[in-house]
């Protein structure tokens, strides 16, 4: 089976073309500037081949269409024709409280995503754009929508509640609903997997420029450290992360500022690239900033690792214990110095590093000390291959 998975954003729409049971990717690529000009790069992995070109694309159509074309170009194509591709899987942000799992797309499935547009106003719009151009170019092939929410949605009402006025979770569904759902869910299946069980108390923590940590028990989220909105929890890249709301009040009046423009704020220049004096939201540079003995870069990091290193206490204090700690994503697979300082004086809770295995980067390996009463992993997410398998059954 060929399945293509799309993640189409507000100027830009990645993809790949997939096989969903080795997950083999064939080949990916990314629009940028839709709407402004556009942009197209293409790698067709298996012929090495790697294009970049300047395609006009006013909207999601032309993009998808970009993409179709270079599928089936005969130098840098991988399929003989968009017959060969058996379904479209969607990423779409926010399926609010309705969706439990990945769905079929259709007229009411559309509407649903549509009624989700107040909690993800930025996405959501996207999501649509990418779906209803795809239907356009190919009426025929099944498509799929895969939330970021819907693994979180097994929650408890402890863990998902805010403790405000009844009337905004009543009228409004205020409430903690979660993302990189579909990253957490991998992982989950994955650690069941690797461990031989999936009675398992799991931790996992998605670092990357956006970071997110998971409480998983048997398999299904418990909690999760991001709210309505992505912009709770630990500090990210460029998102504060939890802080006091009397911070956006105080800031609002003092500086005459709109909600709208405080919150660009907290979710654009605070962060790490904030506390590093503005030098960057990339742990590569704020390591090397701290390595050159730059204070700025070393509170950044120490900051991060405090903040990831406090989830992980409370999640193992929710959950009653701790079976396994995974780190994924960008931060989370490629940085070694995080994850010591995470891990650093947490041999209460049982867990202990194995030094010279922490230096890995990038590989599914355990790197836990064989005495560690905890089991740490790195292990890489795939996002696309859950949606890709998503997609595969909900198609057949
Ligand atoms: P996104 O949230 O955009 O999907 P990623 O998961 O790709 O982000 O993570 C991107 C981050 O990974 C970058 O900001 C960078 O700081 C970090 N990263 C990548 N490689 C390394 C590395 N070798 N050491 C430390 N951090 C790294």
């Amino acid at each position: 089976m060929k399945i293509l998975v799309i993640n189409a954003g507000s100027s830009s729409l990645k993809y790949q073309l997939m096989d969903p049971d080795s997950g083999e990717v064939f080949a990916k690529g990314l629009c940028e500037r839709i709407g402004i000009d556009g942009r197209l790069t293409h790698r067709a992995l298996e012929k090495d081949i790697k294009v970049v070109r300047d395609i006009p694309m006013p909207t999601h159509a032309e993009a998808i269409t970009a993409v179709l074309e270079i599928l089936v170009d005969e130098v840098n194509g991988v399929v003989k024709s968009v017959d060969e591709i058996d379904a479209v899987g969607h990423r779409v942000l926010h399926g609010g409280a309705k969706f439990t799992e990945s769905c079929l797309i259709d007229e009411a499935c559309k509407q649903a995503i549509r009624d989700c547009i107040p909690l993800g106003p930025l996405h959501n719009p996207a999501n649509l754009m990418g779906i209803e151009a795809c239907q356009k170019i190919m009426p025929t092939k099944p498509q799929v929508a895969v939330f970021d929410t819907a693994f979180h949605m097994t929650m408890p009402p402890k863990a998902y509640r805010y403790a405000i006025p009844d009337e905004y979770y009543e009228n409004d569904s205020l409430r903690r609903y979660g993302f990189h759902g579909t990253s957490h869910r991998y992982i989950a299946k994955r650690v069941a997997k690797l461990m031989g069980r999936d009675d398992l108390k799991v931790i996992n923590a998605h670092l990357g420029n956006g970071s997110s940590l998971c409480a998983i028990r048997n398999g299904k989220c418990q909690d999760t450290s991001m709210g309505l909105g992505p912009l709770a929890g630990v500090p990210m890249g460029t998102r504060a992360g939890d802080v006091d709301t009397t911070v956006a009040q105080f800031i609002a009046n003092k500086y005459n500022k709109t909600i709208d423009e405080v919150l660009t704020i907290l979710n654009k220049k605070s962060g790490v690239l904030a506390l590093s004096g503005g030098l960057s939201s990339d742990f590569r540079d704020l390591e090397a900033g701290a390595n050159a003995g730059n204070e700025k870069c070393q509170l950044a990091m120490e900051k991060f690792a405090y903040e990831v290193k406090k989830y992980v206490g409370a999640y193992a204090a929710a959950l009653g214990g701790l079976d396994v700690l995974v780190f994924t994503a960008g931060v989370g697979e490629n940085g070694p110095t995080i994850r010591r300082m995470v891990c650093e004086g947490l041999d209460f809770l049982g867990i202990k590093l194995d030094e010279e295995k922490n230096q890995k980067r990038g590989e599914e390996c355990i790197i836990s000390a064989p005495d560690s009463k905890v089991t740490v992993w790195i292990i890489p997410t795939n996002e696309e291959l859950m949606i890709a398998q998503d997609t595969a059954e909900l198609s057949k």
